[in-house]
């Protein structure tokens, strides 16, 4: 799938809409979800342009990819999130549900997290 540079994270990553930043850095900007399913629910996305983690895992650098996951890393330490647990989560494509067509890795925590998946679902 080629990357529209209309959708909403291309949108705040050019500072066209708003977005309530808990971290950035050369690579990397991270904001709370606009609809949070945990009390901690952040939002991680690459500042260069990739769709999805199947896009980014074939074509980024490998300096953008450790940006990208340590930043994950420090972002749930600075939320407090490491010594109880917090969940991962990027969507991808059309049966893994991703909506918005820029790679985004999920910080779900917060409170107990339940099972990964529904029970009876797979
Ligand atoms: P996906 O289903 O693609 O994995 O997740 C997309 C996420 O983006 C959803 O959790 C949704 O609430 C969030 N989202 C959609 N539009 C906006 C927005 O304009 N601002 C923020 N902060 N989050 C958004």
């Amino acid at each position: 799938m080629a990357y529209d540079p209309d959708n909403i994270f291309a949108k705040i990553l050019r500072g066209e809409i708003p977005c309530d930043k808990v971290y950035e850095d050369d690579h990397v900007l991270a904001f709370n979800d606009i609809n949070p399913l945990a009390p901690s629910h952040v939002l991680v996305i690459p500042k260069e342009a990739y769709v999805s983690m199947d896009d980014f895992t074939q074509n980024a650098p490998d300096a953008a990819i450790s940006a990208l996951f340590r930043a994950v890393g420090q972002i749930a330490r600075d939320l407090g999130l490491a010594g109880a647990g917090y969940r991962i989560l990027a969507n991808t494509g059309e049966e893994g549900g991703q909506e918005v067509p820029h790679l985004h890795i999920h910080i779900f925590g917060g409170r107990p997290l339940g099972p990964m998946l529904s029970k009876g679902a797979g």
